[in-house]
């Protein structure tokens, strides 16, 4: 174990700390997901860990886990924390009327969720943060509740709380999940932050929006609810005006005729950021589709609609060949991606087109044995009841 790095060394650390049963060859692979080894391989690593995680835990930190369980309960008081003077300060505000307040006095200042973006403006860019308002100790702010008809999920609600939630509603949502970032990342990283950053490429926008999801804002005593696809308005803007801040957002649950997909491409299955993030609901009666909803990531400045393709399959038969020909010639005229370092534009149109006809020939009922190489629907299946 001496001669991992540093970040394998902390994943599995944490690991064996984990109070669940001993983990087992999956497990040890998702913990170490995303850390990239090029001296001793994984296959010894992964033994290794699974040899010593089947033994008794025993350290400094497991005999001393109640006293610093105790301590840190101690700061769980439901107290605002503020530290600092009034040019240049960190807030943790304790309920969402203080946040509201405390943020329409300072507009200006940074909001911080789980900071895996936020940290890189300070470790990276160097750039200086004078005002702080830190979310995670709102009350309320993180709840993940399952209601009739979806799920609410609250914005400061990390991607690891929301991830056996969100994973009951389809497979494809439970695959895809478990593709951003790291748990480290996930642990760390909300789905508030997700949406807020306005990335044009962040995993979850895509998802929510071909789900139907809504947004929640809130701006001192006023809310306000809009589908999430309008609050992606351009490149670094967002439909977000000044001390507006996101609460929560409404996920509706597939219905019976709906059909959901969701893939992504990236140079790398774990922890890379998405080449393109597609995602479909089609709502079929009698193999029709009645409805359609496409949404991709990395194929404009935000987060997008796919409006033309989705014109094309309203009403199409699912068994047509013209219905896959029409909506892949759509398609075309929805999107004129760029290039960049994660893949060029030719790339990124080619891929969306491949993606709608997957799409398309698995609600058609062929079996993803036959379209997907790595995370077949039908496994999955199995494995969620
Ligand atoms: C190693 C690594 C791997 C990653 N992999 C992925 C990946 O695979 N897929 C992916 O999509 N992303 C990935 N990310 C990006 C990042 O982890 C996610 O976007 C994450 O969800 C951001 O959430 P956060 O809570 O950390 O946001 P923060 O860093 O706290 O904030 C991000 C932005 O949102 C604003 N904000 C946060 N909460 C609110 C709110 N409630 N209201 C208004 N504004 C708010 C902040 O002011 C800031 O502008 C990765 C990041 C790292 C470091």
């Amino acid at each position: 174990m001496r001669l991992l790095h540093a970040r394998h060394r902390q994943s599995l650390f944490a690991l064996y700390h984990q109070p669940e049963a001993k983990p087992d060859r999956c497990t040890v692979n998702e913990a170490l997901a995303g850390n990239l080894c090029r001296c001793t391989g994984y296959r010894p690593i992964v033994e290794a860990t699974m040899e010593v995680c089947f033994e008794a835990l025993d350290d400094k930190f497991s005999r001393e886990a109640d006293r610093i369980t105790e301590i840190l309960s101690g700061l769980n008081d439901g107290e605002e924390i503020f530290i600092g003077n009034e040019t240049s300060f960190f807030d943790a505000p304790a309920s969402i009327d203080a946040l509201a307040d405390l943020y329409a006095r300072y507009p200006d200042a940074t909001l911080v969720a789980g900071a895996t973006d936020v940290g890189l403006w300070i470790t990276k860019q160097l750039r200086e943060l004078p005002r702080i308002i830190w979310l995670g100790r709102v009350a309320g702010l993180n709840r993940v509740e399952s209601i009739e008809g979806g799920l609410i999920i609250g914005a400061t609600a990390s991607l690891a709380r929301v991830q056996p939630d969100i994973s009951r509603l389809d497979p494809d949502l439970a695959a895809m999940w478990s593709r951003i970032g790291s748990r480290q990342v996930r642990a760390s990283g909300t789905v508030g932050g997700n949406i807020a950053n306005g990335s044009p490429i962040g995993d979850t926008p895509p998802m929510l929006i071909a789900l139907g999801a809504t947004l929640e804002l809130r701006k001192g005593e006023e809310a306000r609810t809009l589908p999430l696809e309008d609050f992606f308005v351009d490149y670094g803007r967002q439909d977000r005006g000044q001390a507006e801040f996101v609460t929560e957002l409404f996920v509706p649950e597939p219905g019976e005729n709906d059909v959901f997909r969701a893939y992504k491409i990236s140079k790398r299955f774990y922890q890379d950021i998405s080449a393109v993030m597609a995602a479909f609901l089609f709502t079929v009666e009698n193999g029709r589709i009645v409805n359609a909803r496409v949404a991709f990531g990395g194929m404009a400045s935000t987060p997008k609609r796919a409006r033309r393709a989705e014109a094309a399959l309203g009403g199409a038969v699912l068994s047509e060949s013209g219905t896959l020909a029409r909506a892949l010639k759509a398609i075309e005229r929805d999107y004129a991606p760029i290039s960049d370092m994660c893949a060029s534009s030719e790339y990124r149109a080619k891929v969306a087109r491949s993606l709608l006809a997957k799409a398309l020939v698995e609600a058609a009922g062929m079996p993803s044995e036959r379209t997907r190489v790595e995370g077949q629907r039908e496994v999955m299946l199995e494995n969620l009841v």
